[in-house]
């Protein structure tokens, strides 16, 4: 596994003077007290708290979690647990927001360290998706007089992005993917509009319309950091989807040669890889989708197969020991791809969370501002209604 040092992203730069440090009585414990002082913890809260975890992080954390899954599972969790006052979102940060919009009033929602941002989610900025949209105007691309009562344009999200690009969505027509059911949300889209500004993941965005049998020629990419995108009038007009130039700077590392390599090592290996990663080497995989998605078709393969993935390697490491015994599973990056920051939730921050909750203390906690709360549901809630 390569441990990448984190720097620090966008999110982290802005929010940096309200994180609170971890206290240094947390520092330094042994692994052993800390799994003793969270199982106490947990124990002491018992309803009042539900801990919910993503695939990618670590194990010494994750096996605290209540619900396992990916961020669409983890969503859907949200209204599952009424009793609890307390919901711990061990990922990063666009997940817990998601999770303070879905919960109740009386529930609090708490990111264990502030610091746990997502590169991908600070590629679309709310003021550059505000330019955006203006400028699809100008070029008369979003028009004021639809085509047959349909919207000219739907604005459909990736999950990884902050609150206020949900709610920019929900506000004109549009929705939250997660890569789980992102076909079935561009489906949904294309029903009710001419063209999808997809965002802020060009990869996933691509990769699954050309699954749905949309050609490359029919996709552009919108450079946010360019005027009009950096594109012609006349090639957006002609395009079905816009593709908001953003990726994942984890999966973004996969690549058509470590396959090639794979293969040429493990004779009858099968390649499946997240949609995140590019386009060509989705082509060059086996299979390819969501977290959820991967583990599901690791799992039913007959024993002894052989497998490389193509995702975060906390996810792949635990397929390998735990999920799919009898397989054979391998990361295809040999040096694993590590997310640094989902990786900045540590077992010391949990401890530190839980004990402050049975002391009455809450610390780190997530709240989506009022003004926000309202389109960023009816995104979410439209995401929900998709499978
Ligand atoms: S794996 Fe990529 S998209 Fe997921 S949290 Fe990490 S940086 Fe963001």
């Amino acid at each position: 596994m390569s441990l990448s040092i984190p720097l620090l992203t966008e999110y982290e730069k802005e929010h940096i003077s309200e994180r609170q440090p971890l206290p240094e009585r947390y520092i330094g414990l042994t692994d052993a007290e800390m799994d003793r002082r969270i199982a106490a913890a947990r124990a002491t809260l018992g309803r009042r708290l539900v801990i919910l975890g993503h695939h990618y992080q670590r194990n010494e954390v994750i096996k605290f979690a209540d619900h396992v899954g990916d961020s669409y599972k983890l969503a859907q969790q949200v209204s599952q647990h009424p009793a609890a006052d307390f919901i711990v979102f061990c990922g990063v940060h666009f997940m817990a927001e998601s999770a303070d919009v879905l919960s109740a009033d009386h529930q609090q929602v708490i990111l264990p360290d502030l610091a746990a941002g997502c590169s991908m989610a600070d590629m679309a900025d709310p003021d550059q998706l505000q330019m955006c949209w203006n400028e699809l105007e100008q070029m008369g691309v979003i028009t004021s007089t639809p085509e047959r009562g349909r919207a000219s344009v739907v604005p459909v999200t990736y999950i990884n992005s902050a609150a206020s690009i949900k709610a920019f969505c929900g506000e004109r027509g549009g929705v939250v993917c997660t890569s789980s059911n992102a076909g079935a949300t561009l489906k949904w889209a294309w029903e009710r509009g001419e063209k999808i500004l997809f965002l802020p993941d060009q990869h996933l965005g691509r990769n699954t319309a050309y699954k749905i049998g949309v050609p490359l020629d029919q996709m552009v990419v919108w450079d946010p950091n360019e005027i009009w995108g950096g594109l012609e009038p006349g090639a957006v007009k002609e395009a079905r989807i816009i593709l908001w130039k953003g990726h994942c700077s984890v999966h973004a590392r996969f690549t058509v040669r470590q396959i090639e390599n794979m293969r040429a090592q493990h004779p009858g290996l099968r390649v499946i890889v997240h949609p995140e990663v590019p386009w060509e080497v989705v082509q060059a995989a086996d299979d390819s989708g969501s977290t959820e998605y991967i583990i599901n078709q690791v799992k039913a393969s007959p024993q002894g197969s052989i497998w490389a993935v193509g995702t975060e390697v906390h996810l792949v490491d635990r397929l390998a020991e735990q999920v799919a015994p009898g397989r054979t599973v391998l990361s295809l990056d040999q040096f694993g791809c590590l997310c640094s920051t989902m990786f900045r939730v540590s077992p010391n921050h949990l401890l530190w969370i839980l004990e402050g909750l049975v002391a009455g203390e809450v610390h780190n906690r997530i709240e989506v501002p009022a003004d926000r709360k309202y389109w960023t549901k009816v995104s979410l809630d439209r995401m929900l209604s998709i499978s």
